[in-house]
């Protein structure tokens, strides 16, 4: 890439979350192989991101190659409205295998964002369909949903956009978030917020929608599974359906294949999204019941009203299908604890610096929470100096690698966390 291209770029094309006034710097990446970003200038650096989270077996695997070469020489895209395809039916016969066995109707949608409003307009139509009016949804502080308008009404009020929206978003439920740690001593005090507002709005809640044991960018907060056990028997207790957005912990990242499956709980509805394709490309899934599938069919519309452009996109679920293979395929438990490992003994000494708040490990994830914001472009200015891509955000600087990271890879990210709090 030449200059004039980054000036065109800064001048002309909007990043994520970033201002056309004040741009913050962009590194032209002109490949991508393992766990490897190779630059415009030729040199590499490590992917501590996954992409946000989505290249779990890293860049240019040869496998999801293959299977988006193979489709696209067969068809990139057909409408899935009135046609089926081997791609689809292969896809969602092994999202209905793998995730709780309740959950058997799949659809298939363009981005997380997207999948997470299919989930809200689920819950909202299965109310409607059995004659109540239902529409308040119930979800937690300190979470994050995706951008579109539905899911920004279910992050956290205060450390998102709502703001800007006020007036515009529906008026949710926020109960305050889970206090306990992963590890830590369970607490019964920390789910009497949650059950207050759930019993306070019981006939007025349509769902709960949360992100189980890991709350991502509303903050990378871990929590007891024992929070999420109490909210499963709660939402039973009211019969308020319960939504899990996996879109960030799906697919392996805390350890298990789904989050939910630390406090051994099934979701009505069940978003997936991000690592479904191994980043490849964008594409999520709304999964849910019988009995909730049926239950929006027998309403009024007699269907469930949505319906996008690229639904089902044969190139996108070809990939996701081998993606998914190539997953249950690896010994990805084992490296998953590894990383995990070697996370807690690479990061968790950071916990008694100075400058940091606390030092949180699950599955191949690692977060540093500093006390204060860091200054992002001049900490990522240091990370491509040390030869590794890692994007900090307001207090935290964090890991989450592609599965097939090695030791010592491993250990470049966590060293170069290291030098940056000492800047
Ligand atoms: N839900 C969660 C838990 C997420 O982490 C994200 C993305 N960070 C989304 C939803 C939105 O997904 P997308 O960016 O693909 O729209």
């Amino acid at each position: 890439m030449i200059s004039s291209d980054i000036e065109f770029d800064l001048r002309h094309i909007w990043h994520p979350y970033t201002s056309m006034t004040k741009p913050l710097p962009v590194y032209p990446v002109v490949s991508a192989s393992g766990v490897e970003l190779e630059l415009a200038d030729g040199r590499k650096l490590i992917d501590g991101m996954s992409s946000w989270w989505s290249a779990i077996h890293g860049y240019n695997h040869p496998v999801l190659n293959q299977a988006a070469k193979a489709q696209i020489d067969k068809m990139s895209h057909v409408m899935f409205g009135g046609i089926t395809h081997p791609s689809a039916v292969a896809l969602c016969r092994q999202l209905v295998a793998i995730s709780a066995p309740t959950l058997e109707c799949v659809f298939l949608a363009d981005s997380g964002s997207v999948a997470v409003e299919v989930a809200l307009k689920m819950a909202l139509q299965y109310w409607q369909a059995k004659g109540e009016k239902r529409q308040r949804i119930l979800t937690l502080r300190h979470g994050y949903h995706g951008d579109t308008f539905g899911a920004m009404s279910v992050c956290d009020p205060d450390n998102s956009i709502h703001n800007l929206y006020k007036g515009y978003l529906p008026p949710h439920l926020f109960a305050a978030s889970p206090q306990c740690g992963f590890d830590s001593q369970w607490n019964e005090q920390d789910i009497i917020p949650f059950r207050t507002l759930l019993e306070q709005y019981s006939h007025e809640i349509a769902a709960v929608i949360l992100e189980p044991v890991v709350q991502g960018a509303g903050g990378m907060r871990i929590y007891h599974p024992e929070y999420l056990r109490q909210v499963r028997t709660l939402c039973d207790q009211y019969q308020i359906l319960l939504i899990a957005d996996e879109i960030a912990t799906g697919f392996g990242r805390t350890g298990k294949l789904f989050a939910c499956e630390h406090a051994e709980i099934e979701p009505d509805i069940l978003c997936v999204g991000k690592a479904l394709t191994g980043g490849y490309m964008t594409l999520s899934a709304t999964l849910t019941t019988r009995k909730v599938a049926d239950t929006i069919s027998n309403g009024e519309a007699g269907c469930f009203m949505h319906g996008p452009t690229f639904m089902g996109n044969p190139l996108a679920c070809a990939v996701a299908e081998a993606n998914l293979k190539l997953l249950l395929q690896s010994p990805w438990q084992q490296r998953i604890k590894s990383i995990e490992n070697q996370l807690s003994t690479e990061l968790m000494p950071l916990k008694s610096h100075e400058k940091v708040a606390d030092v949180r490990v699950l599955g191949a994830i690692g977060v540093v929470e500093m006390k204060q914001p860091v200054n992002m472009a001049a900490l990522q200015h240091h990370f491509v100096a040390k030869g590794v891509w890692i994007r900090p955000f307001g207090k935290l600087i964090y890991l989450m690698p592609p599965y097939i990271i090695q030791p010592e890879q491993l250990s470049r990210l966590t060293k170069a966390i290291s030098s940056a709090i000492n800047l």
